[in-house]
């Protein structure tokens, strides 16, 4: 605290991210991050980029990397809206679009930055149960509010709302801005962008940080009507009319000329989360049904807390939350197959 502070800096509670230790031994399955190097593509764009690039500013609209989002999504580029990584899309969204006299929903096990924006932009809210198996039940969600927003699938459990279930949100709210969050959805969802065209209420929101294993990059985007997209812009050119520097807008359009990279890379990932799901269930273990590149796991008989603390002792780094519903559960990022084996040895020891 110091008196020079503003009442709202002194009032704020900021998001804690996954820790980012430099021990290069670790085995480090915190923060979902890909366990695969990008396109090789990425690197060439950037080695590519000469003095005069960065002498000047950037495109302040991000023009080739829109393009081919929304080339890649059916969209037109004006539906489409780039920002330095998602966390700074969503910030712009809670005060663009979600920020009204009713209070926002999410539900009550989610991607806990929500209420921190909330706090940050003076966003009334309020948490919607998931079920007793981690689902999100649209029909919690109807009768009236500010806005909706949810990870899809859920961050951290991994659970995955179908279409029909994103549908009937938008069909039952059509007064607010139903926002999915689709950090993990290529792990095994459909993407709700497809349905933009039908819902001017729909914004989804990505990122390269996961799929496309280049979280150290920051590029995010959201996607969604143009009256949304507006509005975003309006805030975005309030706030930095450069969000996306040089490096950021050639490497994201050469990630993306890559598919077929990127489909082999989450495929490996999705196997591997298959394997290492059923090798903790052969642990004793519950496992969440994972639509993402991490698992949300409980053990019967060892207290969760527990045993982050013995994997952290060896050497293995996951996520443990201390909130309601889930302290007694781990979040575990999807690693490589080596990695899941030494987590699968280490817990196999813990476990006797
Ligand atoms: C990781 C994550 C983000 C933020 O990703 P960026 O790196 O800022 O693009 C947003 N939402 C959820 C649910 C996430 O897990």
């Amino acid at each position: 605290m110091s008196r020079y502070w503003s009442d709202v800096v002194g009032q704020l509670t900021p998001y804690v991210p996954g820790e980012q230790p430099r021990l290069a031994r670790l085995v480090k399955l915190n923060t979902n991050e890909h366990p695969y190097p990008p396109s090789p593509r990425v690197l060439e764009a950037i080695a590519a980029v000469d003095g005069d690039a960065l002498r000047r500013y950037p495109d302040p609209e991000s023009s080739e990397l829109r393009l081919a989002l929304a080339r890649r999504n059916g969209l037109q580029p004006q539906q489409v809206f780039l920002g330095n990584g998602s966390d700074e899309v969503l910030a712009h969204v809670f005060q663009a679009l979600l920020k009204h006299d009713k209070p926002l929903l999410f539900p009550d096990v989610t991607y806990s930055f929500y209420p921190v924006w909330c706090d940050l932009y003076n966003v009334s809210w309020r948490a919607v149960p998931l079920t007793a198996d981690f689902r999100v039940d649209p029909a919690g969600y109807s009768g009236g509010n500010g806005g909706i927003i949810l990870p899809n699938p859920n961050a951290p459990t991994g659970v995955l709302l179908g279409l029909d279930g994103i549908r009937r949100l938008l069909v039952e709210n059509p007064d607010s801005v139903v926002v999915i969050d689709e950090a993990y959805i290529d792990f095994g969802g459909e993407s709700a962008a497809s349905l933009i065209p039908q819902f001017d209420n729909l914004l989804v929101v990505q990122t390269l940080s996961k799929s496309w294993a280049l979280a150290g990059l920051r590029v995010g985007a959201a996607m969604g009507d143009e009256a949304l997209i507006e509005g975003l812009q309006r805030v975005k050119d309030s706030f930095n009319s450069y969000p996306l520097d040089v490096l950021a807008q050639r490497a994201g359009v050469a990630a993306l000329e890559d598919d077929a990279y990127f489909g082999r890379a989450c495929q490996r990932v999705i196997s591997s989360r298959e394997r290492l799901s059923a090798a903790m269930a052969r642990l004793g273990f519950e496992v969440l049904p994972s639509a993402a590149n991490f698992i949300m796991v409980s053990h019967p008989a060892k207290a969760a807390r527990e045993l982050f603390a013995a994997l952290r002792a060896r050497g293995i780094i996951v996520r443990y939350f201390d909130r309601p519903r889930i302290d007694n559960h781990l979040r575990i990022t999807v690693g490589t197959d080596a990695q899941c084996d030494e987590l699968l040895a280490a817990l196999a020891e813990i476990l006797g």
